[in-house]
């Protein structure tokens, strides 16, 4: 009898054990453990076909509200301006003609009169600094003025190391149909108390009717200019001048001037040339011109 009942007890005792046991071994399964306490290394995830699947991958273009580049219509809108800063780094003595009509429309200067393709310019007797480099800053602060007030500004160069001639850089202002260029320059002279601001328009070319009233028309223009100019720095103003020497204007078939904007041989004009507040108030005497004139024909407009 008591046999008997022992061997109920162990029989029960190990059934218990054995169900525990199996509880245990079921459960450590299903957390990836193994019942022997090993880790089982966990599965890996095949992320590689989904990263190119998933669409969440590809990066969403955002459409970003894109401010268009519509010019602010400024009162200068519509304008087309060529701005040529005179020289660069180094000038090129290789010749090109002065103009492009022949001898038979004008004798002393025709496409027979060779002249290097751009000289080297003057230099401050002051400052030292060369004239390439004092017309580049004027020219940039004129091109920053006349953009700010809505005109397209077309330059010739925005750097020193360019190879110009004089004929490229008329060549890219009559492609741009440009309404008027400014060509920049600064002057020199023996005497060093001349001072002033003085401008060039074209002679009298090929002779014909519409070249003379190109040329008069430049004069006027000019003349203007220089008012403005004089006005805004304080510059002496000079005279504008007629030449069939340059060969930046005979080429150009588009109103052009050149605007020497002072003597880099006064002490004062050479100071005042190459600092930043006197290049400004030329850029607000030449923006105060476009600004006011009536003479200035806008090609754009007029659909020249
Ligand atoms: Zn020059």
């Amino acid at each position: 009898m008591r046999n008997k009942l022992m061997i109920i007890t162990v029989v029960a005792l190990l059934s218990v054990a054995l169900i525990l046991g199996l509880i245990i071994f079921v459960v450590s399964t299903r957390q990836g453990r193994s019942p022997f306490g090993q880790e089982t290394p966990a599965p890996t995830e095949q992320s590689t076909a989904s990263e190119t699947e998933s669409p969440s991958e590809t990066p969403e273009i955002t459409e970003e509200p894109t401010e268009e580049p519509t010019p602010t219509p400024g009162p200068l809108a519509g304008l087309i301006i060529g701005i040529d800063p005179g020289h660069q780094a180094s000038g090129n003595s290789e010749k090109e003609p002065c103009a492009p009509w022949g001898s038979d429309k004008n004798s002393s200067v025709n496409n027979g009169t060779m002249k290097a393709k751009t000289t080297s310019g003057t230099a401050g007797k002051f400052t030292n600094i060369p004239e390439y480099i004092a017309t580049l800053q004027i020219s940039l602060k004129i091109r920053d003025k006349l953009e700010s007030l809505g005109a397209t500004v077309v330059m010739t160069r925005e750097t020193h190391e360019v190879n110009l001639s004089n004929i490229d850089r008329a060549v890219i202002c009559n492609e741009a149909g440009c309404d008027v260029v400014l060509r920049i320059h600064c002057n020199g002279a023996e005497n060093p108390d001349v001072n002033g601001v003085e401008a060039w328009v074209r002679g009298n070319g090929d002779g014909t009717a519409e070249y003379k009233a190109l040329g008069e028309y430049e004069k006027k223009l000019a003349e203007e200019l220089l008012l403005y100019f004089s006005a805004a720095t304080g510059a002496t103003k000079r005279n504008v001048n007629r030449s069939d020497n340059y060969t930046g204007l005979n080429w150009s078939t588009v109103p052009s001037i050149i605007i020497e904007c002072g003597f880099m041989s006064n002490r004062e004009e050479d100071v005042n040339l190459t600092s930043e507040p006197y290049q400004e108030l030329i850029a607000e005497g030449i923006a105060n011109w476009l600004m006011s004139t009536t003479s200035l024909e806008k090609k754009a407009a007029s659909g020249e």
